[in-house]
């Protein structure tokens, strides 16, 4: 970006936050390379480094008093020892206490010494989460130590913080040296950057006694309320992280407005063709959103907005009106989708819907051969109309004549960082293109104030007319001869079917292979229907060919991965089967399941799930049964899983708050945003700061 945000003052010589860690006594090279892989360059980092959790190690847990899912310090003696191999090697040590009973300890990852030395008699203290096991409670992999003959246990005085930390770093010596650094702590005042008045008026305690406190809570400390992240000193950093995060989000905002835009106001008349040749007609959403889009894109300053709408709304439709308007002013269009396929489901609308009046839509995705990917970078260098991709637009070599208008789909997908790296593909001396972000995960209120308060939200909140809900079921896969059945007399009936594969966490590899089984083992059962094939394995020729098939209704049944998750439109598919679906999250479950239910046909969706069923599974899967509102199912996903993993931030590190929790803080929002919006007025230094403090080099990187 060219417009420079103020840098914070020169730091005093005296503060002693901004040293490198290696100025703390006792650090070699080698710990500051680790420290660094977890972001921690300076002292202050590492008094911003928050535990993750504690635990209670300051007290013995007798084996019958144990809870499943709790952390417990339990002290027995070994009664068997047990060698197996099923699987894999494993060593099974039974413990009993003075309760009279007994726990299993369960290693698979151990030496031989260490088997050696766990023999029956050994007294034992060992720390672990509870578990059911085959054979009774389990921990598997505790921590522990033997204990000598009669000796007397000694527990901690102190609850233990456990830190996120990285390979070669145990949690001791990670801990040491945050103790070094908290040494250095400057006086609260000193230490302090929300102003006082500030401060006094939102009730904001001590920042410096709230460090003190999380990272070395007292001996009597409330573990319960410190697990929950209820404790007074946690709500403290966690209302600053979030004042933090919404004033690096509305800084930059700011930065992004301060810049000119192309403003793009035509005659409307591309506008008017498109619709004319629509089949249908715009609901009063689509109408109303996309009178939002214009309106701004009309503006010289950039459009920075987000149109959320659920499965099926339409948001297609109001982006390529949007599109239109862009290319009536003479200006060009980028459209970056997270997945190949999505991508290519948009390339081939927009072509069907814009080529028609004379528009060229260009196509940009990484797997593009060399001398098409040539071709596609010429012609956008050149002022293609309208190009459309994957993350591939965003990479080094494209550019763009005069780019207009970023449009991307499923931002969830994308982090903050993505989005801005395709805006200034758009600098064309002064100008920056206008944002449009479309995304089909419905983001709680909540979320959206604090997540994406950068951006201004326009809510397609209507589908098109005629849509019936999805019926939803879960059944066993005990059962999957009857689900293959309800398939049989589907097919017979003209349905179409998807049958979607899920493995998690597998390789793209295994799942093509997870599908290829499904397919066979459908094809078998189905006899006379036509079975198709579609893997992220596939070249995008073959997979369009597929889907093409699917849609043109040459194929009955659909076996897929997971790629079809987003974007896929086949309105007349009806009934879709997902395996293993107790393994999916909820929006996950929710995109996929909006694959069906986009015509007029009544639409079905088992969700086949191998038991035993966990709480968490069981809960999504009852949330599925009952309601296909996006919004409800999103409300809920946060609930369940924390707002890192709702907007797929996760892995971007955008998000991964270190304290706060969005469900569980959101009370705090209204005091951050009122706090926020003085600061960003009246103390932009400290602001910066601020920012420099938590978010650090990620600050850095949105203001290079
Ligand atoms: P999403 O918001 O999930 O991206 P799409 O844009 O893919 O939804 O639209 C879903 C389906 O609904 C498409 O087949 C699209 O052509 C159709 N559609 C969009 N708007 C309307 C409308 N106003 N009336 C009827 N069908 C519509
Ligand atoms: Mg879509």
């Amino acid at each position: 970006m060219v417009v420079r945000t103020p840098r914070s003052a020169p730091a005093v010589d005296t503060d002693p936050g901004i040293a490198p860690v290696s100025a703390l006594p006792g650090i070699g090279p080698a710990l500051v390379a680790a420290l660094a892989r977890l972001g921690l360059e300076r002292v202050q980092d590492l008094w911003f480094h928050l535990p993750l959790r504690y635990e209670d190690k300051t007290r013995v847990t007798a084996i019958a008093d144990l809870c499943v899912g709790e952390r417990a310090q339990v002290a027995g003696v070994v009664e068997a020892v047990e060698r197996g191999f099923r699987y894999r090697p494993q060593l099974k040590v039974a413990i009993g206490d003075a309760s009279q009973q007994t726990l299993l300890l369960r290693f698979f990852h151990f030496n031989r010494a260490q088997a050696e030395q766990l023999l029956p008699g050994t007294r034992m203290l060992c720390f672990g989460e509870v578990r059911h096991g085959t054979q009774g409670l389990e921990m598997v992999h505790p921590q522990y130590q033997r204990l000598s003959g009669d000796a007397a246990v000694a527990v901690d005085d102190l609850l233990s913080p456990i830190y996120p930390t990285t390979e070669g770093l145990g949690q001791k010596r990670l801990a040491g040296v945050i103790g070094k650094a908290l040494a250095l702590l400057p006086t609260a005042e000193q230490l302090e950057l929300i102003p006082p008045g500030l401060c006094a008026e939102h009730g904001l305690t001590s920042l410096r006694d709230a460090l003190l406190y999380v990272h070395r809570p007292p001996p009597d400390a409330h573990l319960g309320q410190l697990m929950l992240g209820h404790h007074p000193a946690q709500q403290r950093l966690a209302f600053e992280e979030l004042l933090t995060q919404h004033l690096s989000l509305k800084r930059m905002r700011a930065a992004v407005r301060l810049r000119h835009a192309p403003a793009l106001g035509g005659s409307g008349g591309l506008r008017r063709q498109l619709l004319a040749g629509l089949s249908f007609k715009l609901t009063a959403a689509q109408q109303r959103v996309s009178a939002e889009v214009e309106q701004d894109l009309a503006q010289t300053k950039p459009m920075l907005r987000l149109v959320q709408g659920d499965v099926g709304s339409g948001k297609t439709v109001v982006a390529a009106l949007a599109a239109l308007a862009t290319v009536e002013a003479g200006y060009q269009v980028a459209l970056m989708a997270p997945t190949e396929l999505l991508a290519e489901q948009h390339l081939h609308n927009f072509r069907h819907w814009l080529q028609p009046l004379g528009i060229e839509v260009e196509w940009l995705a990484g797997k593009l051969s060399g001398k098409a990917r040539k071709l596609a970078l010429e012609r956008t260098a050149a002022g293609a109309a309208v190009v459309i991709g994957t993350h591939a637009l965003m990479q080094e070599g494209v550019t763009f004549a005069q780019l207009g208008l970023v449009i991307v789909d499923e931002q969830h997908r994308f982090g903050v960082q993505q989005r801005l790296a395709l805006r200034d593909k758009g600098r064309d001396g002064e100008l920056v293109p206008h944002q449009l972000v479309l995304t089909a995960t419905p983001i709680p209120r909540t979320l959206a104030m604090s997540a994406y308060a950068d951006l201004d939200v326009s809510s397609i909140d209507e589908l098109p007319p005629g849509r019936t809900p999805v019926q939803t079921i879960a059944i066993s896969n005990a059962r999957r001869p009857e689900v293959i059945e309800r398939i049989h007399v589907a097919c017979s009936e003209g349905r179409q079917v998807y049958w979607v594969c899920t493995l998690i966490e597998e390789s793209e590899q295994l799942r093509a292979q997870a599908a290829e089984v499904a397919h066979a083992e459908l094809s078998a059962a189905l006899n006379g229907f036509q079975i198709g094939l579609i893997h992220g394995r596939m070249k995008p020729k073959e997979k369009q060919a597929v889907m093409d098939a699917f849609k043109a209704g040459e194929l009955s049944v659909l076996v897929a991965t997971t790629v079809i998750e987003v974007g896929v439109d086949v309105p007349r598919a009806s009934l879709m089967v997902i395996e293993n679906s107790e393994r999916l999250g909820l929006a996950q479950l929710h995109q996929l399941r909006g694959r069906v239910g986009r015509g007029a046909l009544a639409s079905n969706c088992v969700l086949l799930y191998q038991p035993p069923l966990g709480q968490l599974a069981r809960e999504r899967l009852q949330v599925m049964r009952e309601t296909s509102d996006g919004f409800r199912i999103a409300e809920k996903d946060l609930e369940l899983r924390g707002p890192g993993e709702v907007l797929g931030t996760r892995q971007t590190g955008q998000l991964a708050f270190r304290i706060a929790d969005l469900t569980r803080d959101a009370h705090l929002l209204p005091a951050v945003q009122q706090v926020g919006a003085r600061m960003l007025a009246k103390h932009p230094q400290q602001t910066e700061r601020l920012i420099e403090r938590w978010i650090g080099g990620a600050a850095r990187y949105v203001n290079a």
